[in-house]
């Protein structure tokens, strides 16, 4: 019995599958459920289109210093310029989209591959024109890519423009159920999110290859180059008094138009709703704006000042706060997840509120703003190292607490971390992990306690030169591990194996 029980806890184990993205890894509903999917399709690489770099990093040598590894970084130069008509009443939108894009590399291309996140629902995006340099193109549509084939290949050194004419018809974000992944991009009653809303440009290795993985049932997939961003919103039959929320404020608001102009940044979204209310500070020239739904407006100006407060902290000890602009939404879905200059909270954490920064609601608050830096800032592999951002993000909430409310350490250990008993190797891709608590409890809560233990080692002084180091580094740039290693060894010349062999796989040694 004994056994027959064990075997079918390890098939169990196997194909456990927990349907959540939840980048601020915590889930709203109930956090120690775990769903069996035996569906799941376990090859990754399936609907993967072509060159599409799916290897996993090396692991770090236990014994020797990081070897160098691909560079993500060639220089691309990549501006879009797009025009958006949003009907409210229909929730359907038509887009034009220009992408000017230029080869910076030595490698010439002769094929382009764009993600596009929101084929990834039936019906919502619906192409209707597409051309390369004003002439027709040969484009593929895939699951959720579009890859075209050039007639002439790109030089290193020459540009190409893209146009696009589509429509999207946003999905109705479904309730919240235990056994689905929630849904950002798509409208409740109360909100309209364009997340990963355009077909985008994503990043180059350095032989050439795009990098574009496969979505996965939990955690994040995409990879973001730097970009500028010229963007047009026109919104048409929306109630009075709606508002937009977005990625930076805009240079020019009209009747019913927003324009902005966001450049050197990871991606743009907005939020519309005619339900938000807002609280808005400026502090050191960067707008800070909370906005929340009328029945929470305690927790959203309870936000805003977390908010500010990390900003300030984060800028003192990692660098100057990135950006002009942070807006901070209140989601009406049950999910945290960040963006290049927006987060989205979820309004399960505005419920749970208590006047208390014991909670969830500052938590995430100041574990999304640290996404700024780690996320916007210094962007990384999401899908293949999920911990170089979450665990410092995680540890950043650390960090929050103990500057800002040294007194509730002890219970912010005990709250987020320990209270779930974390194990697991941190640095595995999100493929690699049997579902989204192993992976949240590895990444995020195990790599917090790495963060603290390397700080314990490195003492405090050299701890925080490495991490003003580190993002004066790999600023702008697409970091990996092996970049964080880098400057935790020229900051320190202690022996880290022991950290190593505890917390990251170093099953190739
Ligand atoms: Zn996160």
């Amino acid at each position: 019995m004994l056994n027959q029980y064990f075997h079918r806890f390890i098939i169990f184990s196997i194909f456990s599958f927990c349907f959540m993205s939840c980048s601020s890894g915590i889930l709203v509903s109930d956090p120690t459920i775990v769903f069996s999917t035996p569906t799941i399709k376990t090859n990754k690489t399936t609907n993967t289109p072509f060159q599409v770099r799916t290897i996993n990093p090396t692991p770090l040598s236990i014994t020797e210093t990081p070897l160098p590894e691909k560079d993500l970084n060639p220089p691309e130069s990549i501006r879009y310029t797009i025009d958006l008509v949003f009907d409210y009443l229909n929730q359907t939108a038509n887009v034009e989209q220009k992408i000017r894009y230029k080869n910076n590399s030595q490698i010439s291309i002769t094929e382009l591959l764009l993600s596009c996140d929101t084929l990834r629902t039936d019906n919502v995006f619906v192409l209707a024109d597409s051309k390369i340099d004003g002439n027709p193109s040969n484009v593929e549509i895939g699951g959720f890519w579009l890859k075209y084939k050039l007639s002439t290949p790109l030089e290193p050194g020459h540009e190409l423009e893209v146009e696009l004419n589509y429509s999207l018809n946003l999905p109705k974000i479904p309730e919240p159920a235990d056994d689905k992944k929630p849904v950002i991009f798509g409208y409740t009653v109360l909100q309209s999110n364009f997340v990963d809303w355009y077909p985008m440009i994503v990043p180059r290795d350095d032989d050439g290859n795009w990098i574009l993985h496969d979505p996965w049932f939990y955690g994040e997939y995409l990879v973001y180059p730097l970009a500028d961003f010229d963007i047009s919103l026109k919104i048409q039959n929306a109630p009075a008094g709606y508002l937009v929320a977005a990625s930076d404020t805009p240079t020019s608001v009209g009747n019913d138009s927003h324009v902005y102009l966001y450049e050197n940044a990871r991606n743009f979204v907005w939020s519309i709703s005619p339900s938000f209310q807002f609280s808005q500070e400026k502090i050191d020239g960067v707008t800070v704006t909370s906005y929340y739904f009328p029945f929470h407006q305690a927790a959203g100006e309870q936000v805003l000042k977390e908010v500010i407060s990390a900003i300030k902290l984060y800028s003192d000890i990692f660098g100057p706060y990135p950006r002009s602009n942070l807006s901070i939404v209140e989601a009406d879905f049950l999910d945290g997840m960040e963006y290049d200059g927006l987060f989205f909270l979820s309004k399960g954490f505005y419920n749970l509120y208590d006047g208390s920064p014991k909670g969830y609601l500052t938590t995430i608050a100041v574990h999304e703003t640290a996404h700024q830096w780690w996320y916007a800032l210094i962007a990384n592999d999401q899908a293949l190292e999920p911990w170089v951002d979450e665990a410092l993000c995680t540890y950043s909430e650390f960090l929050y607490y103990e500057s800002v409310y040294a007194e509730l350490i002890e219970w912010w250990w005990q709250y987020r971390v320990d209270f779930y008993k974390p194990d697991g190797k941190i640095d595995l891709s999100i493929y690699d992990y049997h579902g989204f608590l192993p992976y949240r409890d590895s990444t995020y809560l195990r790599g917090a306690k790495f963060f603290h233990d390397l700080r314990s080692r490195m003492g405090d002084e050299q701890f925080f030169l490495f991490l003003k180091e580190y993002v004066e580094t790999n600023k702008d740039k697409i970091s990996s591990g092996n970049d964080i290693w880098r400057s935790i060894t020229q900051n320190s010349p202690n022996d880290f194996n022991d950290l190593k062999m505890e917390y990251f796989n170093n099953e190739s040694q």
